[in-house]
């Protein structure tokens, strides 16, 4: 059952100037090309293909904003960590995140990390841009079907020293569906959040 069962594609950004108005709540979901993010995204709102619009061609550089309810939306952006990105992608992606940094609608970040993989390079600029923002941070341990409960645990305590008070984190996998009713609760409340 869709949670949002309104949830649709609204507009992606390639600069600040295509963001949708500043106005109710927004959620940002963000992590490494693979890392699972998109699935994640489908489990926890209730809608299985909601996120693959954002892995359209000409999409995947984009911020994809979507709308789950009035005045209530997600910004899924670009996966990161692949060296190809160009100097030029680089600089426009910049000013572009700090443009949502300063959104007053912003409520929170889930920060998708493949457990297998834990805390990476790029996933710290994102931890630092979020600290900066003072948007409160949530990682998800994706793809943890993967692991033994002996891995799991072992990693997630690897990641939450790792991370200290920088995020709260959960296992998550958008196959087994562990973790997703964890995560959609979060997500309603961060939605539900006034200025
Ligand atoms: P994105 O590039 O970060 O949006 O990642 P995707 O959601 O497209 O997933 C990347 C790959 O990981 C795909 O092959 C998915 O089928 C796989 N994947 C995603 N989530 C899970 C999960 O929870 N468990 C497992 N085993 N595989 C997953």
């Amino acid at each position: 059952m869709s949670q949002y069962p309104q949830a649709a594609f609204l507009t992606s950004a390639a600069h600040s100037q295509q963001f949708p108005a500043d106005e109710g709540t927004e959620v940002a979901f963000a992590g490494r090309s693979n890392s699972g993010k998109s699935s994640a995204i489908n489990a926890i709102v209730g809608r299985r293909a909601l996120a693959r619009t954002s892995k359209t061609p000409g999409r995947t550089r984009l911020l994809n904003f979507f709308q789950l309810q009035s005045a209530a939306r997600i910004v899924d952006l670009p996966g990161y960590g692949f060296a190809a990105a160009s100097a030029a992608e680089k600089a426009t992606w910049a000013p572009m995140i700090d443009a949502l940094a300063r959104r007053r609608s912003l409520r929170g970040l889930f920060l998708i990390m493949d457990a297998r993989r834990g805390v990476l390079p790029g996933d710290r600029q994102l931890l630092e841009w979020a600290a900066d923002a003072q948007c409160p941070v949530h990682v998800l341990l994706s793809k943890c079907d993967k692991l033994s409960r002996a891995e799991l645990q072992r990693t997630v305590a690897t990641a939450r020293s790792a991370l200290g008070n920088a995020a709260s984190l959960q296992a998550f996998s958008a196959v087994s569906g562990q973790g997703v009713e964890e995560a959609r609760r979060l997500l309603d409340q961060w939605l539900k959040k006034t200025g």
